[in-house]
């Protein structure tokens, strides 16, 4: 038997390495990798549409479509496969394998809905855009169904931080599956000059889909992106921000305040990266598989409160201190300290014997369990939301594990707000958006339902499955 050599017949297809970038005259130049494998394990995926041949397509072209999203539905489940516990499968609705669909309809958008990934195409200003030509939009939808299969009941939860959390989640996703790449991280640290809190290419997200944004609603994204993970937004509870704000400001809206989270992960591998011995593109992928690892630990065991980012910070912390001894405890202090997250005062309380002391629950955290898991029912009158029967919401209300809250912009610690009213504020912004589809049968007279078919709805009202009346569902993540 003859042994050919495997890189001269190894085939290739060309891909954008995370997003065709923001200016729609110059497109970042497509590079050859391999054929992706998707159907591999714990997180295999499929595409709805027929492989084309990888015959070196380029942009525009559906077969480069293809394997740009199938590139990095493959990178997904390398970033994520290694970092999950053992046994951690799809949520038990999506199947054995997620699809993606990658011409799902006409709009500026994605989203996960157990059922799938969906990708959506417009043309603006004469530019086609197609949502699964970006790398970080894939990653950020197939981070929605990663965080499903680890805290499903993060999906039905009422509440604008666990919801946030979600989308934090998504930019994560994107932001180490573009440090998979040793030319992006190379790339970045060239950027950055080896400060990786900057923005660069990898913290820009979607820099296309945000210019396709920006042509119709200038205000709605960054200038240069979608959402930048390089930022400074400081801690509110959600519950006091407004529904709705310029991408300059923050809102109660789960994009825009995903970005406090995602902002103090970016600052997280930043400091990890510092603490290397080596501050190289080996380093930094060290640095992005640290980080990822710790909030994988946390998501599973942190429980599902109100003030859930703290609740995520402490087990961060407490991640480090089980798994490295706590050798970069300096560096998520730090970033969650900056950000609001943890006040001083809960930074400085998780201590090692206090970890020591609630190590069991912790360590014996498990991914998945049942989507209402920890789930507190929240009964609420309909008329008041133009529904016809009560309603009922579900609130972020498990036992704390550590007494740690956010930083009162004015000192000291914010008292985290009870479940209800995280849930019922959570109900109202969604009204005050839009984005709540309610069937007919289920209006009352002063019903102010959206029938906008721009306004993506993310949640239903439908008859309740388990009591009387009426229920908040979610359709998807978007
Ligand atoms: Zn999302």
């Amino acid at each position: 038997m003859t042994v050919q050599p495997q890189q001269a017949t190894m085939p290739t297809v060309l891909v954008f390495e995370d997003d065709p970038g923001g200016d729609p005259l110059h497109i970042n130049m497509p590079v050859p990798h391999p054929v992706p494998q998707l159907d591999t394990q714990p997180f295999p995926t499929a595409i709805a549409e027929t492989a084309p041949q990888p015959n070196g397509a380029g942009p525009g072209t559906e077969a480069f479509r293809y394997w740009v999203a199938a590139d990095s539905l493959g990178r997904a489940g390398q970033t994520w496969g290694p970092l999950v516990p053992a046994g951690t499968k799809w949520h038990p609705q999506v199947g054995r394998a997620l699809t993606a669909h990658l011409n799902a309809g006409d709009d500026l958008n994605a989203f996960y809905d157990r059922k799938g990934v969906w990708f959506f195409r417009s043309t603006v200003a004469g530019v086609n855009i197609a949502a699964c030509e970006s790398n970080e939009v894939v990653l950020h939808e197939t981070g929605h169904a990663v965080l499903d299969a680890l805290r499903p009941q993060l999906f039905n939860m009422a509440s604008a931080e666990t919801a946030a959390l979600h989308e934090a989640f998504g930019d994560i996703s994107a932001l180490l599956g573009s440090l998979q790449l040793d030319s992006l991280r190379i790339a970045v640290l060239g950027e950055t000059h080896g400060n990786l809190e900057l923005s660069s290419r990898v913290s820009r997200m979607a820099e296309q889909l945000g210019w396709a944004i920006r042509q119709g609603a200038p205000s709605a994204v960054d200038p240069d992106c979608l959402r930048n993970m390089a930022n400074n937004f400081f801690y509110r509870d959600p519950v006091l921000l407004s529904p709705s704000e310029p991408a300059s400001r923050l809102s109660s809206e789960p994009h825009s305040f995903s970005r406090v989270f995602s902002g103090a992960f970016l600052k997280i591998v930043a400091g990890i990266f510092r603490q290397q011995d080596l501050q190289d593109q080996a380093g930094l992928g060290r640095a992005a598989e640290i980080a990822g690892q710790l909030l994988v630990d946390a998501v599973v065991a942190a429980p599902v409160v109100s003030a859930y980012y703290a609740q995520v910070a402490g087990h961060m912390i407490a991640a480090d201190q089980r798994r490295n001894g706590g050798m970069y405890g300096q560096s998520l202090r730090s970033a969650f300290i900056r950000h609001g997250i943890l006040s001083l005062e809960s930074a400085a309380s998780i201590t090692e014997p206090e970890v020591a002391r609630r190590n069991a629950g912790i360590t014996e955290a498990m991914p998945g369990g049942g989507d209402e898991e920890g789930l507190t029912p929240v009964t609420v009158q309909g008329t008041i939301y133009g529904v016809t029967q009560p309603l009922t919401l579900s609130a972020p209300a498990q036992e704390r594990r550590f007494g740690i809250a956010g930083s009162d912009p004015a000192g000291g610690s914010v008292r985290p707000s009870d479940p209800e009213r995280v849930a019922t504020s959570f109900l109202e912004d969604l009204f005050r958006r839009g984005r709540v589809q309610v069937p007919a049968e289920h209006r009352s007279a002063t019903s102010f339902a959206d029938d906008s078919p721009s306004r993506l709805k993310t949640h239903e009202i439908t008859r309740s499955t388990t009591g009387e009346g009426l229920a908040l569902v979610r359709r998807c993540f978007d």
